[in-house]
């Protein structure tokens, strides 16, 4: 079946990502009902199933609303307590959708929060508040090696996956990769197309993962010029990657 991936912007810069066929359509991270059902009505389409990756309430807020107008599943982390979800999913087992005839794959990603999944299939990943473009979630349920480890995990997909997050950060995240490295070019160029979807509104997202394995300094931790940068910026010898993570992700914390 083909499918249409369109984000809905929410709030002031989530995005609900919508996943539509011809007839029915998946809702993942619906903070808000209210733009999902907009955006159903207008493509008159019906609810087959929502996503959710974490319990936060700009991605939850509004999944009860949707499974009791549509009377469809929500699935989500089996490792939160999120009321709507009557469908709890742990790493390795699937969203199935019947209605697209389709399933999703679910990897289990904390750091962010400690239940935080990803959905992946159709060569896409909804990762949530885990993996954003140029940038990663803060570290709020979890620690520096948890992260690491779950954005290794991401980072395992192939080059062309969609990274469907969940808010449009992209130019301030570019600010600080460029920071990091200062003559990634990769980096220069991306800022710009960035900057200029941005000025007409448009989303910079999805991104893919090629594009953020050569932009992102959070999945660069090995890369001689992110650790360099990271042990300045720490004044002293790091040791591994995830020290180097841990380094950047506070620097970030702080950075305006
Ligand atoms: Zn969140
Ligand atoms: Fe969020």
């Amino acid at each position: 079946m083909a499918f249409e991936l369109i984000p809905l912007p929410a709030f002031r810069d989530n995005y609900i990502w919508l996943l539509a066929g011809s007839k029915t359509a998946v809702a993942v991270d619906p903070g808000d009902a209210t733009p999902v059902l907009e955006a159903l009505a207008k493509r008159q389409l019906l609810l087959a199933a929502v996503l959710v990756t974490h319990h936060h309430a700009d991605h939850a807020g509004g999944a009860a609303i949707l499974a009791a107008r549509f009377d469809c599943p929500v699935f989500g982390p089996a490792g939160e307590a999120i009321e709507a979800v009557n469908q709890p999913l742990r790493e390795g087992q699937q969203a199935d959708i019947p209605a697209l005839e389709t399933r999703f794959k679910v990897l289990e990603i904390p750091g962010h929060t400690a239940g935080h999944i990803a959905y992946c299939g159709h060569n896409i990943v909804f990762c949530g508040d885990t993996l954003f473009s140029a940038g990663c979630g803060r570290l709020f349920e979890g620690t520096a090696a948890q992260m690491s480890r779950s954005l290794a995990k991401l980072s395992a997909l192939p080059d062309s996956t969609a990274i469907c997050c969940g808010h449009e950060y992209t130019v301030a995240n570019l600010r600080f990769a460029l920071a990091v490295e200062p003559d990634n070019r990769d980096i220069l160029d991306y800022a710009e197309d960035a900057a200029e979807l941005r000025s007409r509104n448009l989303p910079t997202l999805p991104s893919t993962l090629g594009r953020e394995r050569r932009v992102n300094p959070f999945l660069r931790c090995g890369m001689p010029d992110v650790v360099n940068a990271a042990e300045r910026h720490a004044g002293h010898e790091l040791r591994n990657p995830i020290e180097v993570f841990a380094v950047i992700r506070s620097w970030k914390d702080t950075f305006t």
